[in-house]
């Protein structure tokens, strides 16, 4: 299940609570009205106070301030950086305590599955935003460390006060980045909640006009060809040729034909934004995915 809810979404089920349930949570300076119900002991209501650097929750601000924060901040292997933020990459075998929180935290926002009972074989890479007060927590999205599906993202989320700065689409473009290094191509896991379809098609149409642009004009182009040169599986391109109404079907097969003028009018008329939120000179390590281990020399 891949998901992301945007800044607009409305929190559908916070009507539905009951007094028994977490209503809002405690986390650095945000309080944040929570959406969904999720798996935290029973005791823990209402209000949650939840530490940014080791996620465990406790039940007053007191707690919370006198709590022993175990293990290092931030956590696992920094895999990309730029000038606002970071991503680390975290072995939920290695940190199952930490993951464990994280799942429980996201659930409170996202309406489908999203505690796992098998953590170790996921990894989750964790987004923290650089700010002056130091390193917030964000949001994450995980995978599975081994997907037969050929889903390179699991579930994904970005805190309600952090939606509208494109961190979504930063954590959609280097679940991708890592697939592309793997030699894989895949796509979210399905099914797709509408916020979760709303930020792919926003990446899917970027990536796929930005290679056609690459080309010279009027160049035919297959969609596995596509689906090679993006990383992006074959049945999202075609969904995103056809709706961006750039499709054509010619001696039995699909293929792209248009005019470098017509991509531009429909990036133009589609509102849809070319430069990737990533800087891909911001990605650092390899992913757990790959063969070797010689980290420390890229
Ligand atoms: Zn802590």
């Amino acid at each position: 299940m891949g998901k992301k809810a945007n800044a607009n979404a409305q929190p559908a089920a916070a009507s539905d609570k009951s007094p028994r349930q977490i209503t809002q949570i405690h986390l650095g300076s945000h309080r944040i009205a929570v959406w969904y119900a999720s798996p935290y002991p029973s005791e823990y209501q209402q209000d949650l106070y939840i530490c940014e650097r080791c996620l465990k929750y406790t039940k007053t601000a007191s707690a919370l301030h006198t709590h022993a924060c175990q293990g290092g901040y931030p956590r696992g292997r920094k895999i990309y950086e730029d000038g606002t933020a970071g991503v680390y990459e975290i072995d939920g075998k290695q940190e199952l305590l930490y993951c464990q929180n994280l799942c429980l935290l996201s659930k409170l926002f996202l309406d489908q599955k999203t505690v796992y009972y098998d953590i170790g074989s996921f990894l989750f890479y964790v987004l923290l935003a650089r700010t002056p007060r130091g390193l917030k927590f964000v949001g994450y999205f995980s995978k599975e460390k081994s997907s037969v599906d050929g889903n390179l993202l699991a579930c994904i989320l970005v805190l309600p006060p952090f939606r509208g700065q494109n961190f979504g689409q930063l954590l959609i473009e280097i679940s991708y980045e890592l697939a592309r290094r793997d030699g894989m191509v895949g796509g979210p896991e399905q099914p797709l909640s509408p916020q979760g379809f709303h930020s792919f098609r926003a990446y899917w149409r970027r990536a796929v006009v930005n290679e056609l642009l690459k080309d010279g004009d009027m160049q035919i182009v297959s969609l596995a060809r596509l689906a090679e040169r993006t990383g992006i599986r074959t049945e999202d391109i075609l969904f995103t040729l056809d709706d961006l109404g750039l499709l054509e079907f010619w001696r039995g097969r699909h293929i792209v034909c248009v005019a470098n003028e017509t991509v531009r009018r429909v990036v133009s008329e589609r509102w849809i934004r070319l430069a990737p939120r990533m800087d891909i000179e911001g990605m650092v390590g390899r992913s757990a995915g790959t063969s070797d281990c010689d980290d420390d020399t890229l």
